[in-house]
């Protein structure tokens, strides 16, 4: 299945790279088989390192929403290199990107720009105890915000997929700081609130409010509103981490698309337009608490990096114009339908979960709702058909846990091949051991 420059690549890449991957699902340790290594990637698609032509839903993991290579983007970027890389000053296009952000995304009052999605959420939840003056966080069983101590408990992402629910090197006396409830479960997390020993110590309550790292599982009706109600409540601030929901769910993220307004959120991925910049922001008198002028610290040397903000910039400006999200909702669509009728004509039980151009292809008996349930999918099934995928030249995210992505580069005609590709990969994988 791996061509021999791809093998040849992995061979040298595990010499010195641990793993021979930088992010541990790259090494489809839980598909088996070895990673094919890119080369390039254009609209759609993305040719491997032995020339094999795959159409592409993994999308770098969220942020090609536009596909790759968009010429815009990449002219945004050359123009924006050929000015100087990196200040660590001020520069225009901050404020440009973040007045666009901001017109998007109205809660987020006051922004400000890291890195990656580990920076925004681990900030975050800084500021979100330097206002409160509380320790504890409480978190979604199988979420994942990164990889920041706090939040590497009972995580989601590669360490669902690897089955490391608390990382090694995270300190007993950090994580016991962390609170861990199921997803979509209310009366738990009011249980959790109501308790003598948490009370008035809760800082944040963070979540993705629709779970991708799990796979994707969108919010049972009225969830995210009895989060928003609970917190109030409580004094505790809500996080939403749109990391992976930001811009893709709906223009505004799932913020919009559900009618509920955190106090904090975390953007990433597609605001970085395949450049590494994210966001955190919310409440103006949260915000306030942070350096310079307030007394919670947060810095970066690259954050707010010229090229990433042309980038996010250019992607959000496509993103903008009217009809992106009709046609992503009617291209997922499709797919989503062609999917259960391939799975249903092979004979194989798959629950699907759709939020947008969002989805997961759960191999399960029942509905996938929370973690649990999610757990409870035919891992080794999804290996085979994820193997019968590769070989009929579709690149799927090489977890059961991970979210399909659409861009706006696939077309109607992808989406019939890919569904041709899965009618034959779900026969290919429906018998044990295949
Ligand atoms: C990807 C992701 C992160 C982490 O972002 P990085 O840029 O990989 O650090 C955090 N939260 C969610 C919801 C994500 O999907």
């Amino acid at each position: 299945m791996t061509g021999p420059r791809s093998a040849e690549l992995f061979r040298r890449a595990r010499d010195v790279i641990p793993g021979g991957v930088n992010s541990p699902v790259r090494a489809f340790r839980s598909v088996g088989g070895e990673p094919i290594f890119l080369a390039r990637g254009a609209g759609a698609r993305v040719w491997d390192v032995d020339g094999r032509e795959y159409l592409d839903y993994v999308g770098s993991w969220g942020p090609l929403v536009l596909g790759h290579a968009h010429p815009e983007v990449i002219e945004a970027i050359r123009e924006a290199a050929a000015d100087g890389t990196t200040f660590g000053a001020p520069t225009e296009r901050e404020v440009r990107f973040a007045e666009l952000v901001r017109s998007a995304v109205p809660s987020l009052e006051r922004l400000r720009c890291v890195s990656s999605g580990t920076e925004a959420t681990m900030s975050a939840l800084r500021v979100a105890r330097g206002f409160t003056g509380r320790d504890r966080i409480v978190k979604i069983d199988g979420g994942y915000h990164g990889h920041a101590d706090v939040l590497l408990v009972e995580a989601g992402s590669g360490a669902a997929t690897l089955g490391i629910p608390g990382s090694a090197g995270v300190p007993a006396d950090v994580a016991r700081n962390t609170l861990v409830v199921p997803w979509n479960d209310l009366p738990a997390m009011r249980a959790l609130f109501a308790a003598p020993e948490h009370r008035g110590k809760i800082a944040a309550v963070i979540v993705e409010p629709v779970c991708g790292n799990i796979g994707c599982v969108p919010p049972a009706p009225g969830y995210l509103e009895g989060l928003r109600e609970l917190t109030r409540e409580d004094g505790a601030l809500l996080v939403f981490d749109e990391v992976m929901t930001g811009f893709r769910v709906a223009w505004g993220g799932a913020q919009a698309r559900f009618g509920v307004r955190p106090d904090l959120t975390c953007l990433g991925k597609i605001v970085g337009g395949g450049l590494p910049a994210a966001v955190f922001g919310g409440r103006a008198d949260v915000m306030a608490k942070l350096a310079p002028e307030g007394p919670v610290y947060q810095a970066g040397t690259l954050s707010g990096n010229p090229l990433a903000m042309a980038a996010g910039l250019k992607t959000l400006e496509l993103l903008a114009r009217p009809g992106t999200y009709e046609r992503l909702e009617t291209l997922s669509a499709r797919l989503e339908a062609g999917l259960r009728g391939a799975a249903e004509r092979a004979g194989v039980a798959v629950h699907l979960n759709r939020v947008g151009a969002m989805f997961t292809a759960f191999f399960a008996e029942h509905a996938v709702v929370d973690y649990a349930t999610a757990k409870q999918s035919d891992t080794a099934r999804f290996g085979r058909y994820f193997r019968a995928m590769l070989e009929r030249g579709v690149y799927l995210a090489p977890s059961q846990f991970e979210a399909a992505f659409m861009s706006l580069a696939h077309t109607e005609a992808d989406v019939d091949a890919t569904v041709s590709a899965a009618a034959s990969a779900l026969a290919a994988c429906s018998s044990a051991g295949a």
